[in-house]
Parts: structure tokens; C-alpha cells; sequence
């Protein structure tokens, strides 16, 4: 448990009409009380709400009129007490009550410690708890299912069982090291081994191929236009969001930085990242050579590479598909209102096996057909958000991948016959590298560092 009260302004700032002061700790209670003009809020019942008026201890002032909400541990989101303050929206009269209560004792939160907090209340585990931080940041509804699922322990329990399986196989191995003189024993737990692993193979791969989606869901997909001055970039960018609902339009500081699009193609969410040098690619081989290009075009996860219909394909044509080798792509040949002077042979066999589509943009047409591509590059059949992936973020796939990888080892080992009390090394370490998407064997540093990401007041 912690000693000290935090508090923050838990809503967003200057927004709505009502604005929330969270108080968490062992002193929530009473600094509250003592503010308080109205009930007695040391004697009230827990999970009770009450209206009154804040007053400043030391002018004697009313500072403001509030709905004070009483929440005692353990029953609450951190566990321990906890105590909102509901007061008018503005911003002064927000950081007036905030002041107030720290100047009663509270200390300012860190981003993220009321669900540090919780996390480390055993409230919740840390995979609910990121689910919290994706949650406060879901772009999406769709994305924001996704983070429910896994607030709701969906991924916890999918691991805890994984990890159950490693663990009887050690659990095997321990007896057979013990009583090595029985041969069916050793036999025993090497089928047993090899069965466990593979299983447990499956299932990760299952996680982190389903984690592609889950990333798209969440973030969007990084979209890059490419393709030779004047084929229709623009034109397909204004098609794009102009067709769909722009979900957000965000411009990160300066003129000069990222400006991202978010559209929303067919449940796909899609970032249209205009960034120079990404989008407005128009000259990037040239300038920079294939291979750099490829380094930045590699930030992307889909490609859409405009050709012209009414020309024939150039050098420039031919670098752009060399720079994309490799990277998920739909080729797009706008312009079919002209007269044909493009090779659609030589298009499809510079494509290879990723989609070709004809568009002539200026009347409209095409879109569908291009959008039903981005939707089955990246979903077989219809989007289910609720069967996709709770893993999403990318601590998770990193853990993933490890885990992945050390049971590799694993199964090399067994495979090259080593005794069992090696392979249970890596058995041994994929169990763990799998409880710490859980955080059962999370360091404390890791948990500092992640709960600094959460906004502040959550
Ligand atoms: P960008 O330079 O690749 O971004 O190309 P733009 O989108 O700015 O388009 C260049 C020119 O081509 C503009 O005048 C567009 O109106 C025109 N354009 C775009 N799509 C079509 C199309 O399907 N057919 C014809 N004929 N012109 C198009
Ligand atoms: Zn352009």
C-alpha cells in the first residue's frame, strides 16, 4: 500500500461541462472532509455521492460548488480510498479545486499512478492495465472494443493457460530428473515435451499473427501514396477521405511535421502519413536512391502506388516498384478515361501477385474496388473485432516474439536429443517472458516506465 494521497484533474481539460478532481490514498477521505462545506464526509457510506461547497480553510472562501463521490477501499479502482470531486468544467475553477486539495496534503499524480496503483493493488494486471492507456487512446470504436476485451482479462487468461502447459512440462522433466532409472518416465515427458511445445508454438503464432490486425485496428494502418508527379496522389488522398468518415485530423506541432489523416475504409482504419518524403514521394528514388527510399517506405504498413493509365510505364515507374519490394502494396492505375498507352501486361507482372486496380478518379470511379482490396489485404473474410487480438501493443508482440523464439531453442534441443534439464532452460525462460505481459515477473523499472506513458489522472 501506498502512504501518500495523489491526486489530478481526471477529465480532459477544458472540455465538458463538469470536471472531475480524483483523490486516491490513505488520506482521500479527509482532506476532502475538510474542504467540505455540506455532509460529513468521514461518516458517510462508501459508493455515496453528495452536493455541497468547497471551502478555502484559510480566506474562509467559497471556492466552488462540487458533488463530492465517496468510494472506501477495497472496492475501488486503485483500492484504496478513493474520492472525486465533480465541479464545473472551466479550467480555473478545476485547477482551483486541485490546488485546494494538494494544499490540504495531496501530491500531484504522476502520469498514469492511479493505474500504477491498481496494478500494483493487484486490482488489475498489467496487461488490463495497458488495455487502460490503449483505451485512453483507442482512435476507433472498433479499437476500442479490442482494448475492452482486454481490459476484460481476455488476454491474461489466453497466457496464464499457455503458461500452465510449460509449467507441467517442467513439472514432468523435475520427476524425471529425480528418478532418472525409469525409462518410461524419460520417455514419457520427451513426447510430452514435444507435444506441450509445439502446442504452445501454435497458440504464440496465433497471438502475433492476430496482433497485425490488432495493431491496424488500434493505430491505423501507415498509408503511404506513392507514385510519379501528376497520376493522382492528391486526387486518391481526397478520395479516401472524402469517401469515409475522417475519424481524426491531427497536426503534431509545426507545419513542418507529420500531418495524418484518419479515414475509415471498410472497418480498416487507415493513417494517411504525409510526411515529406513519404507522401509526396513524387522525386524520392531519384533523390535519394532505391534503398533509402525503401528504409522510409518500410515505416509503412500499406503502399498505394499510382501509375498513369494514359502513359507508358518509366524508369521512375520501375524504381518505385523495386523501392516496395517485399512491402505490402496495391497498385492503382488511374486515369482509364484516357487513352490506353500502359502495358496493364507489364503491370501485372511488375505487380507479381499483389492487387492491380483501374480507377479513373476524376469521375469517381473505382473506389469500391479499391477499397474492398485494402480491406482483404489485411482481413480474410469480415472484421471481427471481437475474435482479434487483445495484443496490440508492442511490448506485448516484442514479449511475444521472445517467447517465440526461446521455445524454438527449445524444441531445437529436443529435437538434437539434449538432456531434458537443458531444454527445461528455455522452457523455463519462455514461461517467463510470457508472465511478463502479465507482469508476474516484471521488473520494477519496466513499470515505472510504463505507467509514465498513461495520461495524467488516470
Ligand atoms: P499528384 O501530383 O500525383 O498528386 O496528382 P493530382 O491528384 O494532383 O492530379 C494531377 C492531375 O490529374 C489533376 O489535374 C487531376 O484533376 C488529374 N486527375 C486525377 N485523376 C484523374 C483521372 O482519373 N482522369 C483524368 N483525366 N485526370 C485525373
Ligand atoms: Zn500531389
Amino acid at each position: 500500500m501506498q502512504h501518500e494521497t495523489i491526486a489530478a484533474i481526471s477529465t480532459p481539460v477544458g472540455e465538458g461541462a463538469i470536471a472531475i478532481v480524483r483523490l486516491s490514498g490513505p488520506e482521500a477521505v479527509e482532506i476532502a472532509a475538510k474542504l467540505f462545506d455540506g455532509k460529513a464526509l468521514t461518516t458517510v457510506p462508501s459508493h455515496t455521492i453528495h452536493y455541497g461547497k468547497l471551502i478555502d480553510p484559510i480566506t474562509g472562501e467559497v471556492a466552488e460548488e462540487v458533488m463530492v463521490s465517496v468510494m472506501k477501499a477495497p472496492k475501488t479502482f486503485t483500492r484504496e480510498d478513493v474520492v472525486e470531486i465533480n465541479c464545473h468544467g472551466g479550467l480555473v475553477s478545476v485547477n482551483r479545486v486541485l490546488e485546494l486539495v494538494l494544499q490540504e496534503g495531496a501530491r500531484l499524480a504522476e502520469p498514469g499512478e492511479f493505474t500504477k496503483r491498481a496494478f500494483l493493488n493487484g486490482r488489475i494486471d498489467l496487461s488490463q492495465a495497458e488495455a487502460v492507456m490503449d483505451l485512453i487512446r483507442a482512435k476507433t470504436d472498433r479499437a476500442m472494443n479490442v482494448a475492452l476485451k482486454q481490459m476484460d482479462g481476455r488476454l491474461s487468461r489466453l497466457i496464464q493457460k499457455l503458461r500452465q502447459e510449460l509449467l507441467e512440462t517442467v513439472a514432468h522433466v523435475e520427476v524425471n530428473i529425480d528418478y532418472p532409472e525409469y525409462d518410461d518416465v524419460e520417455e514419457m515427458s520427451h513426447n510430452m515435451m514435444i507435444e506441450k511445445t509445439q502446442y504452445v508454438y501454435k497458440e504464440i503464432e496465433k497471438l502475433l499473427e492476430m496482433a497485425k490486425q490488432g495493431k491496424i485496428l488500434r493505430e491505423g494502418l501507415a498509408t503511404a501514396i506513392i507514385g510519379r508527379p501528376n497520376v493522382g496522389k492528391s486526387s486518391l488522398m481526397n478520395a479516401l477521405v472524402h469517401e469515409n468518415k475522417a475519424i481524426v485530423t491531427e497536426i503534431a506541432g509545426t507545419t513542418r511535421d507529420v500531418i495524418e489523416e484518419y479515414v475509415n475504409v471498410r472497418g480498416v482504419p487507415l493513417k494517411l502519413v504525409d510526411t515529406a518524403g513519404i507522401r509526396e514521394t513524387e522525386d524520392i528514388v531519384e533523390r535519394i536512391g532505391v534503398e533509402r527510399s525503401r528504409q522510409v517506405l518500410k515505416q509503412s504498413d500499406l503502399i498505394l502506388l499510382v501509375l498513369n493509365y494514359g502513359e507508358e510505364i518509366s524508369d521512375e515507374d520501375r524504381h518505385l516498384f523495386e523501392a516496395v519490394k517485399g512491402l505490402d502494396v496495391i497498385v492503382i492505375v488511374n486515369k482509364t478515361d484516357l487513352a490506353q498507352k500502359i502495358d496493364l501486361e507489364e503491370v501485372q507482372k511488375l505487380a507479381g501477385d499483389r492487387p492491380v486496380i483501374t480507377t479513373a478518379l476524376i469521375e469517381e470511379k473505382g473506389i469500391d474496388e479499391l477499397e474492398l482490396a485494402i480491406k482483404d489485404t489485411f482481413f480474410a473474410g469480415e472484421i471481427d473485432g471481437g475474435d482479434l487480438s487483445y495484443i496490440s501493443n508492442v511490448r506485448h508482440i516484442q514479449l511475444l516474439k521472445q517467447a517465440l523464439s526461446s521455445l524454438q531453442e527449445a524444441m531445437n534441443g529436443i529435437e538434437m536429443q539434449m538432456p531434458m534439464d537443458i531444454v527445461q532452460i528455455d522452457v523455463t525462460r519462455t514461461w517467463e517472458l510470457l508472465g511478463e505481459i502479465i507482469g508476474d515477473t516484471v521488473h520494477e523499472s519496466l513499470i515505472d516506465q510504463l505507467f509514465s506513458q498513461f495520461c495524467l489522472g488516470k
